[in-house]
């Protein structure tokens, strides 16, 4: 029988649950990281956090133990203003409801970013400085006419103890008071995971996503036509597993037991 991880050449990676959790590395982290580096397996860590650039995820990571290049990092900022020169055309005017990290994403690009209403788009993400201003204009641009995207919609962030608004809850805001809804780039959406196998040049059927949580990184795999391999190390348990109607189609403790079994593989293979 062939196991469906020889089928792999690629992997999508979530950060949190999976190589780390809270400020902490997991076990198995930079082992996972050494092996598809070693192994030649093309991969990218996404995360639906838009607020911060790569560079400043990568350095996060460093802080852990955990040592991977900007280059390797997905953020959902990065994956939008990457669906933008898709769409848009260069210069565009994209008001922004979003913090620095995802203004550089879309000025790097040649967006033009505005805080008036006069705009062609609006990208609305996760904004801890976010003011009714910023609301009120970005309303009005999706009302003249601006399409609307929204780089997740993840509705909660969880932090330590407390569960704190995200990106969804200010995209909730934005439908209420235009009645548009948005196009989302983020997990489950598939915009974001069709961005990294562009960027990756990989095809969905030679591409696994791996993560903790069965309602963004499994849900969202499966959707892309992607590989799925979930881990026990983070939110989605083997309860949520068995009430799900979609399965992942690997399901491992924690990263020391994928690479138990995907290593003794890659040997075979030679
Ligand atoms: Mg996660």
């Amino acid at each position: 029988m062939t196991n469906i991880l020889t089928g792999i050449h690629y992997l999508l990676i979530d950060m949190d649950g999976v190589l780390s959790r809270g400020h902490t590395a997991l076990p198995g982290g930079q082992d996972l990281i050494t092996f598809v580096e070693r192994e030649g397996i093309g991969y990218l860590l996404v995360t639906n956090n838009s607020t911060l650039p790569p560079a400043q995820f990568s350095a996060r990571l460093a802080n852990m133990g955990l040592t991977v290049d900007a280059d390797h990092i997905m953020t959902s900022g990065v994956a939008t203003a990457e669906y933008l020169r898709t769409i848009a055309e260069p210069g565009a005017r994209i008001n922004v409801v979003g913090e620095p990290g995802l203004v550089q994403q879309l000025e790097s690009r040649g967006f033009v970013t505005v805080t008036d209403r006069h705009a062609d788009y609006v990208v609305a993400g996760w904004d801890k400085t976010l003011t009714y201003e910023k609301l009120k204009q970005a309303c009005l641009a999706i009302r003249d006419g601006a399409i609307f995207i929204g780089t997740n919609a993840d509705k909660t962030y969880p932090l330590e103890n407390d569960i704190i608004p995200g990106a969804g809850s200010i995209l909730a805001a934005l439908i209420a008071s235009t009645d548009v809804q948005p196009r989302v780039v983020g997990k489950p959406e598939s915009i974001m995971i069709e961005q990294c196998l562009r960027l990756l040049g990989a095809r969905a059927d030679e591409t696994a996503m791996l993560g903790d949580r069965m309602d963004t990184d499994i849900l969202g795999g499966y959707r892309a036509g992607l590989r799925t391999i979930m881990v026990l190390t983070g939110i989605s348990t083997l309860e949520e597993v068995a009430q799900s109607e979609v399965k992942p189609d690997l399901i491992y403790q924690d990263l020391p037991a994928l690479l138990a079994e995907w290593a003794p593989l890659r040997q075979a293979r030679l």
